[in-house]
């Protein structure tokens, strides 16, 4: 019975083919097809890496209708003329910290103007560890607040280590290695696509590599990325080669893939060990780990001031504790000769501009550098930093802490996809993408635009495993860019970190346009991402 009406079919098809074709050319169609948007003339970059082809691209709906010529009897309701222009798909940022703190955002931070002015469509939220305790009701209130670009969600170890351990620097007990276990799962379950650390920050610092397994691993029947502000991007703890290596180790001892977020050799002690960093990634990938890294392109970090120079065992126990011990005055000798060696693996107190926060305390030191604090003051830099900290202006800084050369070299491996590490304080959050794009690809060819924009797009939507983004094919999600290589650029600074970069001249995300001709929309056009849960049929084997 099958067979029958098979063939039935395919011989229809065959009888009319012919007489349909001469048809159409003698009478008006029966049916058009509309889409939404027909991108016509511009270069086109898919995603897969390879050199850009000047063709068109229709969307319909929130979907790529198809990527060539239009068909034929297809009308468009709007024109994007993009010739001299590249069109890609939308850039995925895995490493941001753009919605933390979700549900309470004002207006402007939900609409995330800075990224999608660098064509940035889809946001990772929880990187270093700081993913939502309830994912699914955070992913839900963020989409029904509205949200300019997609976002989803990484479960948090250092969120699930506060809500179980606060911030204690004891191991933790079994008991707790269970409570922390079960609130994992149920983030994996809700719809995270992996797990976030930061074991470079206290109290996350005080997990053991074997904690963070034990914890960790409970992911492992749901699959997805384990990323990691590791432990040691320096000469701080363990030392950076150490700190890569057990950042494979957690990840792939959890069955996930290890992500190494803002891959970086910081500090004067590790420059010149990029090369020896991917040559750890390349080994573990040969005993069948799978390992990648991200990246942004700034010789400047951003973090606190605390993170940066304090100890963390001074900082054990919370806030609270830290003033008792810095107000010890032999301990605090000890944290001050500690401090000396931070400040001078950074580079020393001209290296770290003080760029935000710290309320009205921070104010008055804001744009300034410690150098320059330290001599208004007439303190040494380390007591000013303290003194800082003491009275609650526990900054943001930028700390110049890495080469050229190390950039470059960690940006042409394969495995490094881009980031923007975006949050106040540093240009990053603004300028990422389009400074890449500038130095990285047309002023200085490093890498190719190809190469560009799969690392920014397609790489990313395959390591995380989002379902139908990250590349320009028909039936995948209508998140495309168009912009001009002629003007794009940052504007953001060091002084001046929310200048919005220029060159981006459309954005569409899910097929809506939040930047139309150079201007945003206003459109809250992004999703939440939820990963189809995995509903494990047998115990999670362990490795
Ligand atoms: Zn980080």
């Amino acid at each position: 019975m099958p067979r029958v009406p098979a063939l039935h079919v395919a011989s229809l098809v065959i009888a009319l083919a012919t007489p349909v074709a001469s048809l159409s050319a003698q009478r008006p169609a029966t049916r058009v097809d509309t889409i939404d948007v027909l991108i016509t003339g511009g270069t086109v970059y898919d995603g897969s890496g390879g050199a850009g082809r000047v063709t068109d691209i229709g969307l319909r709906g929130d979907r790529i209708a198809f990527v060539g010529a239009m068909p034929a009897r297809t009308v468009a309701r709007r024109r994007v003329n993009a010739r001299g222009l590249i069109v890609t798909p939308g850039f995925i940022d895995p490493h941001t910290h753009a919605y933390e703190g979700m549900p309470v955002l004002d207006p402007e931070r939900r609409q995330n103007a800075g990224s999608l002015m660098q064509g940035i469509t889809t946001v990772v939220i929880g990187a270093d560890g700081r993913g939502p305790l309830n994912v699914g009701k955070t992913l839900d209130e963020a989409e029904k607040g509205g949200l300019g670009t997609n976002a989803y969600a990484l479960a948090g170890f250092g969120t699930v280590r506060a809500a179980v351990m606060r911030a204690s620097s004891a191991p933790a007990t079994p008991a707790q290695i269970d409570s922390m276990r079960a609130l994992i799962t149920r983030a994996m379950r809700e719809g995270a696509y992996g797990v976030g650390s930061g074991l470079f920050y206290a109290p996350q610092s005080y997990a053991s590599t074997e904690e963070a397994i034990a914890v960790i691993s409970a992911a492992k029947p749901f699959g997805g990325v384990y990323d990691t502000h590791q432990r040691d991007e320096s000469s701080y703890s363990i030392g950076l080669l150490a700190s890569v290596r057990e950042s494979i180790r957690i990840g792939c001892e959890s069955g996930l893939t290890a992500n190494i977020g803002h891959i970086k050799a910081l500090g004067v002690d590790v420059w010149g060990k990029a090369d020896s960093v991917l040559a750890i990634m390349n080994e573990a990938r040969g005993r069948g780990c799978t390992v990648v890294g991200d990246q942004y392109p700034w010789t400047a970090s951003g973090t606190g001031l605390s993170a940066a120079l304090v100890p963390r065992w001074v900082q054990a126990g919370g806030r609270d504790s830290m003033l008792a011990r810095i107000a010890d005055a032999p301990t605090r000798e000890r944290v001050l000769t500690e401090m000396r060696d931070n400040l001078r693996r950074r580079g020393g107190d001209s290296t770290i501009l003080l760029t935000a926060g710290g309320g009205a305390a921070g104010k008055p030191y804001v744009g300034k550098t410690l150098a320059q604090v330290a001599a208004e003051k007439g303190t040494p830099a380390v007591e000013t930093a303290l003194e800082l900290v003491r009275i609650g202006a526990d900054m943001s800084v930028a700390s110049f802490n890495m080469t050229e050369a190390d950039i470059e070299t960690f940006m042409k491996d394969p495995y490094i996809m881009t980031s923007s590490d975006g949050s106040g304080g540093h240009p990053r959050l603004y300028g990422t993408y389009p400074r890449k794009i500038r130095n990285y690809v047309l002023d200085k060819p490093v890498i190719t635009m190809g190469r560009m924009v799969r690392a920014s797009s397609t790489q990313v939507a395959e390591t995380y495993g989002l379902a139908a983004r990250g590349a320009l094919k028909a039936g995948f999600l209508a998140d495309v860019i168009v912009f001009d290589p002629a003007t794009i650029r940052e504007q953001a600074t060091y002084t001046e970190p929310t200048k919005l970069s220029t060159g981006m001249r459309w954005v569409f995300v899910n097929g809506k346009a939040a930047v139309a001709d150079g201007e945003i929309t206003g459109a809250m056009a992004g999703r939440a991402l939820r990963k189809k849960p995995v509903v494990p049929t047998s115990p999670p084997n362990r490795r």
